[in-house]
């Protein structure tokens, strides 16, 4: 740290995101994202014509991408919000909508939550799920605070049924609660349909997980025109040009092939079922996940050595160390050919331990 620092960050415990080695080739099941490629579409999209005119600024208010987002949803382009990623988002929300008198979001939940509190001083209400780790919606009813509850939940995968998420944003009319739905396309159900009776609801979803795009930076947002509106006040506050030209082409041309992206997800949720089945009959205990993740735990090894004796095998799988949940794996679901070598892995690792 510099003395140049502002005394406002010095004791800003910054986000860590999953590790991107650079230099061997793992099998990547650590940070959540697709194992598919984008379509041809995109790749074709994204030529030497487009390329060449990088000088050029982007669209700022990304109109075409939002057109075609709303059209998707049935939605208008106004109720219709882009930025570069849902981080961004969630920073811009975080910013614009969570008071001093604080937010609340759960203790095991999306590590970024608690940056965000931190970052703009706002005191966080950390509410614990359940044994269970399912959250319990009462728990949020009436609490007059910022609220951000991601659904399905990570790193746990579960998720909430829509009537709980909406107890939740009807008892608490005077602040915005914001749904991430980052990982609804893997069996969630979106509250996307409730904007238009609940002007204090934003959800939040990416192009980074169903949509094969998390390099290219994509996430977006649907509420209430208001809030949207609020939200362009933010962006254009801090940069305006969030989303590069070749991300805004990119995500046209993906909502214009989302029968691609629908059987990949078909795909995902069949290894998804596949690798729970086989973990259970090694013995492990598996949440119930409707993400692109499964979380699970051994009686018969540790969440740290079987994280470190799978890296060493090649494969990378997320480990957090928090107390509540470090004899865990978060373990993203890639291939099914993927999926099979992490099973094989895992059962040569418990036999060469003899356990
Ligand atoms: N929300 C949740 C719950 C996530 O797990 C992630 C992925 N790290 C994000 C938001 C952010 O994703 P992105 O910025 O790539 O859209």
């Amino acid at each position: 740290m510099s003395k140049f620092l502002s005394p406002l960050y010095s004791s800003l415990v910054e986000y860590v995101p999953g590790e991107q080695p650079q230099d061997k080739k793992y099998i990547k099941l650590n940070t959540n994202e697709s194992p598919f490629p984008p379509c041809r579409q995109v790749l074709e999209a994204l030529n030497e014509k487009e390329t060449a005119r990088l000088n050029l600024y982007c669209d700022p208010e990304s109109k075409m991408l939002k057109e075609a987002l709303a059209k998707q949803y049935g939605v208008k382009k106004e109720n219709v919000f882009v930025a570069n990623g849902s981080d961004d988002i969630l920073n811009f929300a975080f910013m614009a909508y969570a008071r001093e008198d604080g937010c609340a979001f759960a203790d095991i939940t999306y590590g970024f939550y608690k940056v965000f509190a931190q970052l703009y001083g706002i005191n966080a209400q950390i509410i614990p799920l359940k044994a269970d780790f399912t959250l319990s919606a009462d728990d949020y009813c009436g609490i007059n605070k910022f609220i951000a509850i991601a659904n399905p939940n990570a790193p746990t995968g579960i998720c909430l049924p829509l009537a709980e998420i909406e107890k939740v944003i009807e008892s608490n009319p005077d602040n915005v609660v914001l749904i991430d739905e980052a990982y609804v396309d893997f069996g969630g159900e979106s509250a996307i349909k409730l904007i238009d009776k609940y002007p204090n609801l934003l959800v939040v979803q990416t192009f980074s997980k169903s949509r094969s795009m998390a390099g290219a930076r994509l996430g977006f947002a649907i509420a209430n025109e208001q809030l949207i509106k609020d939200l362009e006040k933010i962006k254009f506050s801090t940069n305006p040009y969030n989303v590069n030209r070749l991300t805004q082409l990119a995500g046209i041309c993906t909502i214009e092939n989302q029968a691609y992206y629908d059987k990949n997800a078909k795909e995902i949720i069949a290894s998804r079922e596949f690798t729970t089945k086989k973990l259970e009959e090694l013995g492990f205990t598996v949440l119930d996940s409707k993400a692109n993740f499964i979380f699970a735990k051994s009686d018969k090894i540790s969440g740290e050595e079987l994280y470190l004796s799978l890296k060493e095998r090649g494969i990378l799988v997320r480990h957090f160390t928090a107390e509540r949940i470090k004899e865990f794996n978060r373990i993203t679901i890639g291939t099914l050919q993927q999926m099979e070598c992490f099973i094989k892995e895992t059962e040569n690792i418990l036999k060469e331990k003899n356990l």
